[in-house]
């Protein structure tokens, strides 16, 4: 049980978009920008690199609820196009803009927990 709850602190903390160390400071400035350091505990979020993480999470979720939903539409109801065109475009931004600084939030959070960072080479001790 101490394992989940260790983790699932700083998942809270990232869901909403505070400084994983603290949970105070926020994390973005705007809508997906980082701040360079939190504002309360001075943390420097220069280790931060989400990278294409969040996309990656949005396009596979969401396209998936999009494509399943439109399919599934066309099959039961056989709409006219500009119906599908009202429904879904919409629902595309819905499910990708919402959750997108969620996801960043949340594997920066998860990235800062498990101390994850880019491989370095190491100098072999002993001669
Ligand atoms: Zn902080």
């Amino acid at each position: 049980m101490a394992e989940t709850s260790q983790t699932s602190l700083p998942i809270a903390r990232g869901l909403r978009g505070r400084c994983p160390r603290c949970g105070e400071g926020k994390l973005f400035q705007g809508f997906l920008n980082l701040r360079a350091k939190c504002d309360r505990c001075g943390l420097d979020y220069s280790f931060a690199d989400a990278g294409d993480g969040p996309a990656v999470f949005v396009i596979l979720i969401g396209g998936g609820i999009v494509v399943f939903a439109a399919l599934l539409t066309e099959v039961l109801y056989q709409p006219p196009y500009w119906l599908h065109a009202a429904l879904w475009l919409p629902l595309i931004l819905i499910v990708t803009l919402v959750p997108l600084r969620l996801i960043k939030g949340l594997l920066i959070a998860l990235q800062y927990h498990h101390k994850a960072a880019e491989g370095r080479l190491q100098k072999r001790g002993g001669g």
